[in-house]
């Protein structure tokens, strides 16, 4: 947010954003055992937390790392009408298996535009607008994340290159403005639900994420789903 960022673009970017860790503790979970480490972001005061495997990742082989924005609903509520609480669980259950890390991204509700303002567009949507133009209607950005502290926590974990558990290029430009080399994408396809198909395929169609929806493609597209369950292993 500096207006040296104007001027030199890309290197302003990488100035570091200043965030502060705290000690590494365990964290035995249903998905596995983990430790975890809280991080604050000196600008904004929001706290994050890592959540990382003790297991070994493969030398030789970038980390696997999932940014997870916070959503009440569904990653606390197992709310359907998104997918975040199965994504969680899903990427918590791999990052156990193959190592890695998560890092719970707070303040990011609604793709950053807060808890109250989701369920306000979660209002529009139940008349009939779709999960972008719900947005637009309340006159909130898309997408209002930024990625700035999540790069700089990266960096400080010693995490520059990494395999990023997630379906929204977007998110992997993002991170690259912030410094941190995406070396992989890694998709977390869970299946769709009735409850959430809409939201999935405006998230496919309208935003670019890199999801298959299954059962709801054409014949055709068998191919794909085939690639991405290959892509898994
Ligand atoms: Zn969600």
């Amino acid at each position: 947010m500096t207006t040296s960022t104007k001027h030199d673009g890309g290197s302003a970017a990488r100035a570091p954003h200043p965030v502060s860790g705290g000690p590494i503790v365990q964290l035995p979970t249903a998905f596995g055992e983990f430790v975890a480490q809280a991080w604050t972001d000196l600008v904004t005061g929001v706290e994050h937390l890592a959540v990382s495997s003790p297991v070994a990742h493969r030398p030789g082989r970038a980390p696997l790392v999932r940014l997870h924005s916070e959503c009440l609903t569904g990653d606390v509520f197992g709310s359907y009408r998104c997918d975040c609480g199965e994504q969680l669980a899903y990427a918590l259950e791999l990052i156990a298996e193959e190592g890695g890390t998560l890092l719970y991204l707070r303040g990011q509700e609604g793709r950053g535009i807060g808890l109250a303002n989701k369920i306000k567009a979660y209002a529009l949507q139940e008349a009939g607008f779709d999960t972008v133009e719900a947005n637009e209607q309340l006159g909130l950005p898309v997408d209002a994340r930024c990625y700035k502290a999540a790069a700089q926590i990266l960096a400080e974990m010693g995490l520059h290159e990494i395999r990023l558990l997630s379906n929204n290029p977007d998110k992997q430009n993002r991170l690259a403005q912030a410094g941190v080399k995406v070396v992989e994408m890694v998709p977390t396809e869970v299946p769709s639900r009735e409850q959430n198909l809409r939201y999935l395929q405006t998230k496919k169609n309208r935003m670019d994420h890199r999801l298959t929806l299954g059962e709801t493609e054409p014949a055709g597209s068998h191919a794909i789903a085939t690639t991405f369950e290959h892509e898994q292993d």
